[in-house]
């Protein structure tokens, strides 16, 4: 008998630009094969190793619009001059399938989220120090210096944004902050409201069948 809900929970993971994000929602993901990551869509141009259909679907700004016309993400917003958004297709069949569904996305698509799906997991990912968070960012080599001052200029918004979210978790080391992150998502699942009814009932029918033969009488009026 199912015992509690079997579909799949909703995991919004945000943090500064160059916090470690990706490198931890990677390790959930080998950690967890009951997680999955939705790959987003952006306009913004690959970075070398990147793939696409892997890391992003890349599009072109004009076929990016073109898909906000026809409705096809569930959140989308322009971050850094560039559009990223998350495709509606797949997210309700992997949490039909008892897949726990990972958005790795910035504040404002996180907040969209959060108006129109209220039980999503929102958790945010900090770095120990901002010293260390600059050292990351630039050691990714990735962003040029200008775009990285614009992304600490965001990461300086978005601090102020933090209690809109469910959980904190510090990455101090990519292995311990993926296992925090895991337990989230454990604890989650033991929430009362996961319950089913169809097994309380049953447990329910169950005492009532130990107690018959153990011939105890239930008044329903009763408190017991
Ligand atoms: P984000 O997805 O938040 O932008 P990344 O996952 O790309 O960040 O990480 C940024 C850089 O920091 C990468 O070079 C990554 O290897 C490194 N990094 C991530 N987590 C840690 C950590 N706990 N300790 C040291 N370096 C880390
Ligand atoms: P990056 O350019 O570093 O890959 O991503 C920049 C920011 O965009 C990150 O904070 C990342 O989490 C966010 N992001 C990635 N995909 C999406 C998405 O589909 N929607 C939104 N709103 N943000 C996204």
């Amino acid at each position: 008998m199912k015992k509690t809900k079997s579909e799949g929970q909703l995991i919004v993971i945000s943090g500064p630009s160059g916090c470690g994000k990706g490198t931890i929602v990677q390790e959930v993901l080998k950690t967890n094969k009951k997680t999955w990551l939705s790959i987003s869509c952006t306009s913004r141009a690959p970075r070398p190793g990147e793939v696409n259909g892997k890391d992003y679907y890349f599009l072109k700004s004009e076929e990016f619009e073109k898909r906000i016309k026809e409705n096809r993400f569930l959140e989308y917003a322009k971050y850094s001059d560039n559009y990223y958004g998350t495709p509606r297709d797949v997210i309700q069949e992997k949490l039909d399938q008892g897949i726990d569904v990972i958005l790795e996305i910035e504040i404002q698509g996180a907040l969209k989220i959060k108006e129109m799906l209220e039980e999503t997991i929102f958790i945010f990912i900090l770095p120990p120090t901002i010293k260390e968070l600059k050292r990351r960012l630039e050691g990714r080599n990735t962003e040029t210096k200008d775009k990285i001052t614009k992304r600490f200029l965001t990461a300086y918004k978005e601090l102020n944004e933090i209690t809109k979210y469910n959980y904190v978790v510090v990455n101090d080391k990519v292995d311990i902050a993926a296992k925090k992150v895991n337990s989230i998502l454990l604890s989650e699942k033991c929430r009362v409201d996961r319950i089913e009814q169809s097994y309380l009932n049953s447990l329910e029918e169950e005492l009532h069948e130990i107690l018959r033969e153990d011939k105890v009488f239930i008044n329903e009026k009763l408190d017991i």
